[in-house]
């Protein structure tokens, strides 16, 4: 069937089928999701290279093969579709073997070669066979795997119902594999992966004092004695509440010392040479903490970050995202949340604050219902967001260099 196109503004991309998650529901490690945003590349300068490519970009770890999906969005059921790559020395097509025709599923798998700086590559759906009309493209950016310890530290402020070795608390020894997995899920398209071992998950204690005692202690591990709070409590602070670290405006009026418990948790037995991480009982309003860094902070004491029992794995990888450099996806160019709510932005792993479940279809952003988008932008688009676009290229960056 002919198709007649008019052209509008000089030019226009007539694309009869987009890329995709090949799985909905909770990230999965093979089956990345797909930087659709936008079609027009630029020259990406914060990015790798320039290249003509139009459409969507995925990125996947070297040695891995990863799930895609084609969508027919303008295109019969029938037509025959072919998946191809422009250079199989930096990724090949893995499945289906000679590149189609495509299963119903529109599922094709790719596996990453080589990551070569300034040489991109495009995955091309082709129409009729492999040698066919290219009617869709995908940029693929491959990278080596960088490995990033943490080191877990189960804190425990004035014991009761905050011990980490009884069985009620919801972050414990057993369930750090959970969390890391999770992370993992989610951050290995960007050819991150955190690393855990049960010599660095370690138990911490913090004890408050009441009057006429004052300032809290905690368990120096290395030496086992107990000692002063390190600053920026120091010795004559408290915590302000038995199994919380308080970082409310009430308790804490004034806004330079608002963090000084999260600050001085930091500094409570860090392990050298791994991201550290302080599982603690809650929060007050918040759910994970952490700074973003960046590599020229690479060295610096007081860095780690925080999350609650409540945190589930998307809060621990968004807190690493933080970590990694990444302000939140809707922050605007002063760094402050715009709580903007448009679709592509909640969609973000670095999203600043979910919605309300009502209108309930704003929940569900490729995740299924409620569930937490876990994009990480590859792309870096011109616009108001700009500054926080562009995260595997800043998360990669800090990741060579995260202590
Ligand atoms: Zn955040």
């Amino acid at each position: 069937m002919a198709i007649r196109v008019r052209v509008k503004h000089e030019q226009q991309s007539v694309v009869p089928v987009r890329f995709v998650r090949a799985v909905t529901g909770a990230p999965v490690a093979d089956a990345p999701d797909v930087d659709d945003r936008g079609f027009a590349m630029g020259t990406r300068a914060d990015t790798w290279g320039e290249s003509d490519a139009l459409g969507a970009m995925v990125s996947l770890a070297v040695g891995d093969t990863v799930r895609v999906k084609v969508l027919r969005e303008d295109i019969e059921a029938a037509a025959r579709l072919y998946v191809t790559s422009t250079d199989t020395d930096l990724v090949r097509v893995v499945h289906p073997a000679g590149g189609g025709p495509l299963p119903d599923s529109g599922i094709f798998s790719i596996q990453g070669v080589a990551d070569r700086q300034n040489e991109p590559v495009a995955v091309q759906v082709r129409y009729g066979s492999a040698n066919g009309p290219v009617v869709g493209e995908l940029e693929p950016h491959i990278f080596e795997l960088v490995h990033i310890r943490l080191a877990v530290h189960l804190v425990t402020i004035d014991g009761a119902g905050t011990d980490r070795r009884s069985a009620n608390v919801a972050t414990t020894r057993t369930n750090v594999d959970t969390l890391v997995r999770g992370a993992n899920a989610i951050w290995r398209p960007c050819g991150v992966r955190f690393t855990y071992a049960d010599a660095r998950i370690v138990e911490e204690t913090i004890r408050r004092r009441v009057a006429p005692a004052t300032g809290s202690e905690y368990l120096h591990r290395p030496s086992n004695t107990w000692r002063a709070l390190p600053n920026p409590l120091g010795a004559a602070a408290n915590f302000a509440a038995a199994g919380t670290v308080t970082t409310d405006a009430a308790t804490y009026p004034d806004p330079n010392h608002q963090y000084d418990e999260f600050d001085t948790l930091l500094n409570i037995n860090p392990i050298a040479n791994a991201v550290n991480v302080y599982c603690v009982h809650a929060g007050t309003g918040w759910v994970g903490l952490s700074y973003v860094t960046n590599v020229g902070m690479a060295g610096r004491a007081g860095l780690g970050l925080a999350i609650a029992d409540t945190a589930s794995t998307f809060d621990l990888a968004h807190e690493l995202g933080h970590y990694l450099g990444n302000n939140h996806a809707d922050a605007d160019n002063a760094g402050h949340d715009t709580d903007n709510k448009d679709v592509w932005l909640v969609r973000r792993l670095m999203y600043s604050q979910w919605p309300a479940g009502a209108p309930a279809y704003r929940n569900d952003v490729g995740y299924g219902p409620n569930q937490y988008g876990a994009l990480i932008s590859v792309k870096t688009l011109d616009g108001d967001y700009s500054n926080a676009d562009g995260e595997v290229a800043r998360s990669r960056l800090r990741a060579r260099n995260p202590y």
